[in-house]
Order: structure tokens, then C-alpha cells, then sequence
């Protein structure tokens, strides 16, 4: 395996090679006892990662974009009022799907890199009755985490549904669905949950599923409405067989897969390692003098980061540099200032080795570029943040 690709970007990610072996297990037939197994046992694993234990899950084919639909398909009827709060380009992707239903959105969006204040989050909820609140946990265009407790602490106060965007950041950054009162926490399967990209997941609350059975008016998506869904997670959780849509068997025994291995390791561990790797990479970036997009460390996602070109470097030259080290990291995302920066993953089975092999790499580009620093600087702030017992 010499000149391996390391693949650094956020989503998809390198993936266990248990889960890909389990990806290329002979097709199952969907109503085979032995996948009815898989199926029904990832069910309750989800519920495990989302600390959920009462809530509803879902399984579907679909990329994370999905989830959003599912949600917000289920959960808006035309006229309803849907507050979004936005950290960059998926928060306002949020507001465009949750208007496709007929939502009335008000968005409050943060100037890039910080957070919505929760002053303004709640003056906003004090002006009408919101239906739903929507926000990212992780904004993957900007690398900006997002405390979801509080919000969903104020969404409840104030009657309204949550819904965390938990793309990147389930299996990844630590969510207590049901302890903080989130109603819907979604997320696609080729990030922090570690299979390669097909799966559209999500939890709902009990609140959540009754808002959904109250509904006046049919659900405006045939594929995403859960009255076709239902049945299907319900038979599987009994270990009966079902059909509504052909489900994506081998990416199911991969999730299955992945689950374990996550819920063998302990969701609390591995969030912990998640952060100590970075807080390491953190200070690596620190010690080049390179600029994050996240305004401070306390608001900067543990599952990716997002970095600032240095002045005067041409970051499609970094970018290409860094390929020919066999190390692929993606370039920005938020439109405003896609040329600007890049992003590297960090979640998953991503270990302390990957990310000195990006550093190594990042440094030999830099260095090549002609952007002057002392080669070494950051490979050793890695180390030692990472040697530091409390990282
Ligand atoms: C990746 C991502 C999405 C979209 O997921 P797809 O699988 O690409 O459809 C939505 N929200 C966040 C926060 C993401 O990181």
C-alpha cells in the first residue's frame, strides 16, 4: 500500500477496513433473517450514539441532504413558521428546504467564523410562535461548533420543534438527544458515523413523532414521508420482514459494522479522542501563524478544521503540493470566501499518525511556496499538545 492516498477532507473519510469488508459481503436479500438482524440491531446502536434512548430512528437511503428533507418534510405544514440559525452554507441550505415545504424562515445568520448569540436567539423566539427551530451542530463550510443544548433548551421553553443538523458532528462531537431535548438530530452516513456515503439517518424525539401525526395536511414528499417509513423501522425493530423502498443492504451491514465499532470503543471515549486530536491539530496550526476560520478554539469544531491560505500563497498550488505528498484536503465551501481557505477532517478512525502526515505534508507545500517559517514548528506543537496529559 506505498503512496497511499490519505483522504483528509470532511466527508467522505478513510473508513475502517471492517466496514469496508463489509461492504463487499454478498448482496443479502433486504428480508433475509440474518439482514433483518443487521437492520433491527443498527436501529437500537443508533439510539446508543444519539443517546436516545426513546427516540425514533431512521434509516434511508439518501445522502445527509436527505435528512434535512425528512425532517423538514414531516415536520412543516405550508404556513408554519421556522426560525434558522445559520454558521454558514448548511444552515442556509436549511432554510431552502425547510421553504420548499411552505415554511415562513427567519434566519439568523452569524458573521463567519462566530455563533448567533443566545440573546438574539431568544428575542427572535419572543416574537411569534415558531413551529421549528433548525440548526448545525458543525457547519462543515466554516469549522464552527455549536453548543446545541442551550438552543434546544430555549426551542422548548418557547414551544417550538429542534432540529440539529448533525452532519458532521454525530459519533463526533457529543450530543445527549434526549437529556438536552433535541426533537430531531440527523446526519449522513460518510462522516463521524464512518460508512461510506448512501445513508440518510436520523432520530426523532416522541414530541417530534406526534407533531408529525398531528398533521393536518399530507406530508409534500412521497419518498421522505414517514408514514412510508414508519412501518419499515418498526417491522425491522420487531425482526419482521417489510418492504417499502429496496434499503441499501451492504451499506446497512456497513453501518452495522461501523456502529460496533463505535459503541465497542464507547460514544464518550471516542468523542474525548476526537477532541485531543483536535486541540493537537489546533496547535499545530497555531504554531504556523495560519489564521482559522472559527474566531476562537472554543468555538472550533473537534471533527474538522478550517484554515486561512497564508497571505500571498496560491491555495490551489498548497492543495496540489500537498496531493503530489499523497495527503488530499478540500478546499473552502462558504461562497463568501471559497478561495480563501481550506479544511481538513479530522473525525472517524482518523488517528495522531494521519494528521502528522498532513502537517508534514502542509509544511513541505508551504515551505515550497515560498512562506517562510521554521520547518518543524508545527509537527512539534502537535506533539506536544498531544503529549500533554489533559489535551
Ligand atoms: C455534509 C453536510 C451536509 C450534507 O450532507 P450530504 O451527505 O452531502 O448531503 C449537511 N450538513 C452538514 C453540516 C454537513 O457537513
Amino acid at each position: 500500500m506505498k503512496r497511499r492516498k490519505l483522504l483528509m477532507i470532511p466527508g467522505p473519510i478513510e473508513f475502517e477496513p471492517d466496514v469496508l469488508q463489509a461492504m463487499a459481503t454478498p448482496t443479502p436479500s433486504h428480508v433475509a433473517p440474518n439482514f433483518i438482524e443487521v437492520f433491527g440491531n443498527s436501529l437500537e446502536l443508533m439510539k446508543k450514539v444519539w443517546m436516545a434512548p426513546t427516540g425514533q430512528p431512521f434509516i434511508v437511503a439518501g445522502s445527509g441532504t436527505l435528512a434535512m428533507d425528512m425532517a423538514a418534510a414531516n415536520l412543516i405544514e405550508k404556513g408554519d413558521d421556522a426560525l434558522v440559525i445559520s454558521t454558514g452554507y448548511f444552515g442556509d441550505r436549511f432554510k431552502d428546504i425547510l421553504e420548499r415545504y411552505g415554511a415562513n424562515t427567519t434566519l439568523l445568520k452569524a458573521t463567519i467564523g462566530d455563533v448567533v448569540s443566545l440573546e438574539t436567539i431568544e428575542q427572535e423566539l419572543q416574537k411569534k410562535q415558531y413551529k421549528v427551530v433548525a440548526f448545525t451542530h458543525v457547519d462543515t463550510s466554516t469549522g464552527v461548533l455549536v453548543a446545541p443544548e442551550p438552543i434546544s433548551k430555549l426551542a422548548k421553553k418557547y414551544n417550538a420543534l429542534s432540529i440539529l443538523d448533525g452532519v458532521c458532528s454525530v459519533a463526533g462531537e457529543i450530543i445527549k438527544q434526549e437529556d438536552w431535548g433535541v426533537d430531531v438530530v440527523l446526519t449522513g452516513s460518510q462522516k463521524a458515523i464512518g460508512v461510506p456515503p448512501g445513508l440518510a439517518l436520523l432520530v426523532a424525539s416522541q414530541k417530534a413523532m406526534n407533531a408529525w401525526k398531528d398533521r393536518k395536511s399530507p406530508v409534500g414528499n412521497y419518498y421522505a414521508d414517514w408514514n412510508n417509513w414508519l412501518p419499515i423501522m418498526t417491522a425491522y425493530k420487531k425482526r419482521q420482514p417489510s418492504y417499502f423502498g429496496t434499503p441499501p443492504v451492504n451499506l446497512i451491514v456497513a453501518l452495522e459494522a461501523s456502529l460496533k465499532i463505535i459503541c465497542t470503543e464507547g460514544i464518550t471515549i471516542r468523542v474525548k479522542k476526537h477532541k485531543k486530536l483536535a486541540k493537537a491539530f489546533q496547535a499545530a496550526i497555531n504554531a504556523l501563524n495560519l489564521k482559522k476560520i472559527p474566531k476562537t478554539d472554543a468555538i472550533a469544531a473537534h471533527t474538522l478544521s478550517a484554515v486561512y491560505f497564508p497571505e500571498g500563497i496560491d491555495g490551489a498550488a498548497m492543495r496540489a503540493k500537498m496531493i503530489e505528498s499523497d495527503v488530499i484536503i478540500a478546499g473552502g465551501l462558504l461562497p463568501e470566501i471559497k478561495s480563501t481557505y481550506f479544511r481538513v477532517g479530522h473525525m472517524g478512525s482518523v488517528s495522531a499518525n494521519d494528521l502528522l502526515a498532513v502537517l508534514g505534508a502542509l509544511e513541505r507545500a508551504l515551505v515550497e511556496l515560498g512562506h517562510s517559517f521554521e520547518p518543524g514548528k508545527s509537527l512539534q506543537a502537535f506533539q506536544s499538545t498531544y503529549l500533554q496529559p489533559n489535551t
